[in-house]
């Protein structure tokens, strides 16, 4: 396939580089696409040598990028958004075919690292600390912000090229290096990425350890969860991974950033547009097929326009097209493997066990345009709240629809899950609106009105509470994750005076 050639992806590909080095090791993963269920090539495993050899370049390469002024740094992010520009269709093709998200959400993924990118660039003259008036006469008090050391990035799937940029984009500029293993499902967007950096690395010899790349699967995230070279994990994925790998860094005290599951609600109310209501709840639910961490799972609907609205839903849902994603008009891919789609059969017969009653069946699809195994139908279920599946995050189409009579108790039912990601309500009514945007209404890191669940801007922190794990990422400031901030007290003075009055006289 011409995008592979053009971003350099061979049939075999190392798979352990220290930004300007590739290292070969002996044992390899495939990498198939969900699209056809083709191994498209292979990269090989990141072996604890290679792994030594990693975390060695990036000590070195940390003590020399510290230094470099962070406008600097700066400059050297913006020539890495050039090159993403450069690249956008051959990488969006790439993490459509690995991944099997459409390719406008491929492409979309690509735009993501250019914005962050541009951002991370007006973010290096603005890496501000506050200074303080000292209680003491003749001293100045004052905080400044220090790059951290090496940033270790595991990703998850779903997103196999953005997530590393968010985090990556603004280590650099912060005077990080970063280390990142990403998801043994999707090594060889990961590849294509380090390509890329890789350009721009060496265009300006940049210190060998600045951006490295390790693969393989949990195996290599634990030596990285462990590793007291890294003070800052930055992790994301299921609940699961977010409880192990938390547990370990904080354990050597090291500090995690964690981007767990969701499990997304929309309240529409008597007041909501419908019309927009629809368009939110079908794009929130089936949008990468079900596969994003904003996806909508739960929808809970005033019960005066219930019936109403679950009609124009089952409809629209019987509309959508499924099949090759890189093909025009085409709603729905492919799950990432057959794994996923065996989780979706189970939630399925989990919930009608559980007394869930399906308005829309789920199926997985056969036929030739399905040779993958891993298509499947999204599907809707009338539920009662308090089924435990519908408190689980299956990551598949799957989506619950809830009765309300009172806003209290929608708002309720959105925050009585375990996760807390992203929440939407629909609605034209003010009072409704800032009753749910109040410290007694949504309990999630995100809280949209008027729109879905999912398609957050880079300008914004992301991120969730509870389960989904308390970590900010991207926009706004979470680059103070990235950074250890130090106080600075300074005596101009002659005398010694003491805070809080104390004396001591010699
Ligand atoms: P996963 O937890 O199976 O794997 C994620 C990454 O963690 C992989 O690179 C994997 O190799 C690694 N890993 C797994 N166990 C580990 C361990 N014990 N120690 C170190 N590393 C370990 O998740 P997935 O199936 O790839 O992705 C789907 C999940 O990710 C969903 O739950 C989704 O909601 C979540 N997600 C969250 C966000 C967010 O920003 N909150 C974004 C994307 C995906």
């Amino acid at each position: 396939m011409q995008f592979l050639k053009n971003l350099n992806i061979n049939e075999t590909n190392a798979g352990t580089s220290t930004g300007t080095n590739w290292i070969s090791t002996n044992n390899h993963l495939d990498s198939f696409s969900p699209v056809d269920g083709k191994k498209i090539a292979t990269v090989q495993i990141t072996d604890e040598e290679a792994y030594k050899n990693v975390l060695q370049k990036a000590e070195d390469a940390f003590k020399v990028w510290r230094l470099l002024p962070a406008p600097k740094r700066g400059e050297i992010v913006r020539q890495m958004g050039e090159e993403f520009r450069r690249h956008k269709d051959d990488l969006g093709r790439l993490v459509s075919w690995e991944m099997g998200k459409s390719l406008q959400e491929g492409l979309g993924e690509v735009q993501e690292i250019i914005d962050i990118c541009d951002f991370a660039v007006g973010l290096s003259r603005q890496l501000y600390g506050l200074t303080m008036h000292s209680e003491r006469p003749n001293h100045r008090m004052y905080e400044q912000y220090h790059p951290i050391g090496i940033v270790g990035i595991i990703t998850a799937f779903n997103f196999p090229a953005a997530v590393w940029g968010w985090n990556a984009m603004l280590a650099w500029v912060c005077g990080d290096v970063c280390v990142w293993k990403p998801s043994e499902k999707t090594p060889l967007t990961a590849v294509a990425c380090q390509k890329i950096v890789e350009k721009v690395i060496k265009a300006n010899n940049l210190p060998e350890g600045l951006s490295c790349l390790i693969n393989g699967d949990r195996n290599v995230g634990e030596w990285m969860a462990a590793d007291e070279r890294i003070p800052l994990i930055s992790a994301t994925g299921s609940t699961r991974m977010g409880k192990e790998v938390g547990k370990v860094v904080a354990a050597r005290l090291g500090r995690s950033l964690l981007e767990l599951g969701g499990n997304n609600a929309i309240i529409i109310t008597p007041n909501a547009d419908l019309k927009l209501a629809i368009v939110g709840s079908v794009f929130g639910a089936t949008g990468t097929t079900g596969q994003r961490c904003t996806t909508t799972r739960r929808l809970i609907i005033h019960s005066s326009v219930y019936e109403q609205f679950k009609e124009q839903l089952v409809s629209a849902f019987n509309q959508l097209k499924i099949g090759n994603p890189l093909e025009d008009g085409i709603h729905v891919g492919p799950l990432i493997d057959t794994h996923a789609v065996q989780l979706y059969s189970k939630a399925i017969e989990e919930c009608k066990v559980q007394g869930g009653r399906f308005v829309v069946e789920g199926e997985v699809l056969s036929g030739s345009s399905y040779t993958s195994g891993c298509y499947v139908k999204p599907c809707i279920a009338e539920v009662d709240s308090q089924l435990p599946i519908v408190k689980t995050e299956t990551f598949a189409p799957i989506l619950y629809l809830m009765k309300y009579d009172h806003l209290e108790d929608a708002i309720a039912l959105q925050n009585e899950v375990p996760q807390g990601l992203s929440s939407s309500i629909i609605t034209t009514n003010m009072r409704e609106m800032e009753a749910f945007l109040s410290a007694a209404g949504s309990d999630c890191g995100i809280a949209n009105v008027n729109m879905g669940t999912s398609g957050a801007e880079i300008g914004g922190a992301f991120g969730g509470e509870k389960e989904t794990g308390g970590g900010r990422e991207s926009g706004s400031d979470a680059w103070k994750a990235y950074m250890r901030r130090q106080t600075s007290s300074i005596n101009y003075g002659k005398d010694l005076p003491l805070a809080q009055g104390i004396k001591f006289d010699l």
